[in-house]
C-alpha cells in the first residue's frame, strides 16, 4: 500500500504488539516477548529488509522494546490517531530520530525515499526509530485509521489494513472472519423464523378479510417489519397533524 519499508514497519508494529498476552481468535495467548530468547524470536521472524540488528539483544533491550510495545499498544487502540496525547507518543518516539534521503526500491514508484536514523544501533533504537517514521508518515498522510483491533469476537489481536480498499477487519491468527460470517448468517436466520413464527404461517385465505380485520391487523403489528411500518405511519400522522395545526395557527391570526 505505501513504500515497502513503511508496509514493513507498520507489520513489524501489530506483530510486536500481538506478542502480548490476550486473546487471538478466541483463543488466549501468552505473552511471548518475556524473555531475551522471545525477543530474539520475534526478531528472527522479521523481513530481513528491515535490517533489525540481532546483536544487541539483552535484557536491558527487552525491556526497552517491552516499552516500544506498550506505547503502540496504546495507539492501535486509539487509532485513527487525532488526539494530542497520541501525538505526544509519536513525538517521543521520534525524539532524537534523523532522516536521511536515500534512493528507493526498485518498484517503489518513487526514485527516492526518506530513511530514519535511530539514535544509536541497540535494538530498541533502531526498532523505535523504523516504526516512528512509518508511524508518523501515516499520521501526516491521515491514513492512522489502517491501525486496527481485529473485528473478531472474542480477539484482540491488531492489524494493519494495508488493502487498497481498506478491507481487512480481521486477523490471520485463527477464524475471525470465517466466524463473524457464520455469526450475521446466523442472525439473519434467527431475525427470519422470529418474523415467521410471531406473523403465523402464510395460508391461503379461503374468504376476503373484512375492512374491520384488516384495520385491526394494521393497529396489532405482530412482525418486527409490521412494527416498524406502524410506527413510520404513526408519525407520518402526527407531522401531518402537527402541520394542519400549524396552519391553521397561521390563518387564524391573520
Ligand atoms: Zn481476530
Amino acid at each position: 500500500m505505501f513504500n515497502p519499508e513503511i508496509n514493513r514497519a507498520l507489520i513489524a508494529a501489530s506483530d510486536l504488539i500481538n506478542t502480548a498476552e490476550g486473546l487471538k481468535s478466541a483463543k488466549p495467548s501468552p505473552d511471548t516477548l518475556d524473555s531475551v530468547e522471545g525477543l530474539s524470536v520475534y526478531l528472527h521472524e522479521r523481513e530481513p529488509e528491515l535490517e533489525w540488528p540481532t546483536t544487541t539483544v539483552n535484557r536491558r533491550q527487552l525491556e526497552k522494546v517491552r516499552a516500544l510495545r506498550h506505547k503502540l499498544q496504546t495507539l492501535w487502540s486509539a487509532a485513527p490517531v487525532i488526539e494530542p496525547k497520541e501525538l505526544d507518543i509519536i513525538n517521543d518516539l521520534l525524539d532524537g530520530v534523523g532522516i536521511r534521503v536515500v534512493a528507493g526500491e526498485a518498484g517503489e514508484g518513487s526514485a527516492f525515499r526518506e530513511r530514519p536514523i535511530p539514535i544509536s544501533d541497540q535494538i530498541s533504537d533502531v526498532m523505535t526509530a523504523t516504526v516512528a517514521a512509518a508511524l508518523s508518515y501515516l499520521v501526516t498522510n491521515e491514513e492512522t485509521g489502517r491501525l486496527r483491533i481485529c473485528r473478531g469476537d472474542d480477539c484482540e489481536a491488531s492489524i494493519v489494513d494495508l488493502t487498497r480498499n481498506r478491507s481487512k477487519l480481521f486477523c490471520d491468527f485463527g477464524n475471525c472472519a470465517n466466524r463473524a460470517h457464520v455469526r450475521a448468517y446466523r442472525a439473519r436466520q434467527a431475525a427470519r423464523k422470529d418474523d415467521e413464527e410471531t406473523s403465523g404461517p402464510v395460508r391461503p385465505r379461503l374468504t376476503k378479510p373484512s375492512a374491520a380485520e384488516k384495520a385491526d391487523q394494521l393497529n396489532r403489528p405482530t412482525s418486527a417489519t409490521a412494527i416498524a411500518a406502524k410506527e413510520f405511519r404513526d408519525r407520518m400522522r402526527e407531522e401531518l397533524m402537527q402541520k394542519r395545526q400549524e396552519s391553521s395557527k397561521a390563518t387564524k391570526k391573520v
